[in-house]
C-alpha cells in the first residue's frame, strides 16, 4: 500500500491503543496486513514495466509519504497523546522507509538477519494493475478515511486523559 494509508493506519492504531509499548508493534504489524489488502501504488504505475524503481516512482512514493506525514504532524499537533500517535504513524511505515533508504535498505534486504523479513514483506504485497485501478484506490480510500475519523480532534475528551479536568 502507499504511505499515506501506512502512516495513518499507524496512528490510528496509536490513538486507539493508547500505551507505546503496545501500539507500536501493532502498529508495525499493520504495514503487512495493509500490503496484503489489494492496492495500486507507484510501483505498479511507473515501475513495473521498465523493471526497477524509476524516476516518477520515487517522485510519487516521496510525495506520498511527504503528504501523510505533514497531514499527521499537522492533525495531532495539539493533541495530548501526539507522542504515541506519530510513534505509531513511524511504525506503521517504518518497513518501507528502511527498505527505501540508500544505503539501510541494502543492507536490510541483504544481511540474513532482516533479509528474511525483506522477503517476508515483499511475499505480502497485493498490487493491482492500473488497469483495476478503483479496488486499488478504494481500499487506501477506506483506509484514509476510517483513520483520518479516528485521529481527528475531538471537542469532549475522555476525562481520564485530560488533566484540566482534575
Ligand atoms: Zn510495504
Amino acid at each position: 500500500m502507499t504511505a499515506t494509508p501506512h502512516i495513518l493506519a499507524g496512528a490510528a492504531i496509536g490513538k486507539v491503543l493508547r500505551r507505546p509499548w503496545l501500539a507500536w508493534p501493532v502498529a508495525f504489524v499493520s504495514h503487512f496486513l495493509l500490503d496484503f489488502t489489494p492496492h495500486l501504488d507507484s510501483h505498479a504505475i511507473y515501475g513495473v514495466e521498465q523493471g526497477g524503481p524509476t524516476a516518477p516512482e520515487a517522485a510519487l512514493g516521496i510525495l506520498n509519504f511527504t503528504f501523510g506525514a505533514l497531514l499527521i504532524v499537522w492533525l495531532v499537533r495539539r493533541q495530548p497523546d501526539r507522542r504515541v500517535v506519530l510513534g505509531g504513524a513511524l511504525f506503521g511505515i517504518l518497513i518501507d522507509l528502511i527498505r527505501e533508504a540508500p544505503l539501510l535498505g541494502v543492507w536490510f534486504r541483504t544481511w540474513p538477519g532482516t533479509a528474511w523479513l525483506s522477503v517476508f514483506h515483499h511475499s505480502f504485497q497485493h498490487s493491482v494493475t492500473p488497469a483495476q485501478w478503483p479496488l486499488g484506490i478504494a481500499t487506501q480510500l477506506v483506509v484514509v478515511a476510517i483513520a483520518l475519523w479516528v485521529c481527528l480532534p475531538r471537542k469532549h475528551k475522555d476525562p481520564g486523559c485530560s488533566t484540566e479536568n482534575t
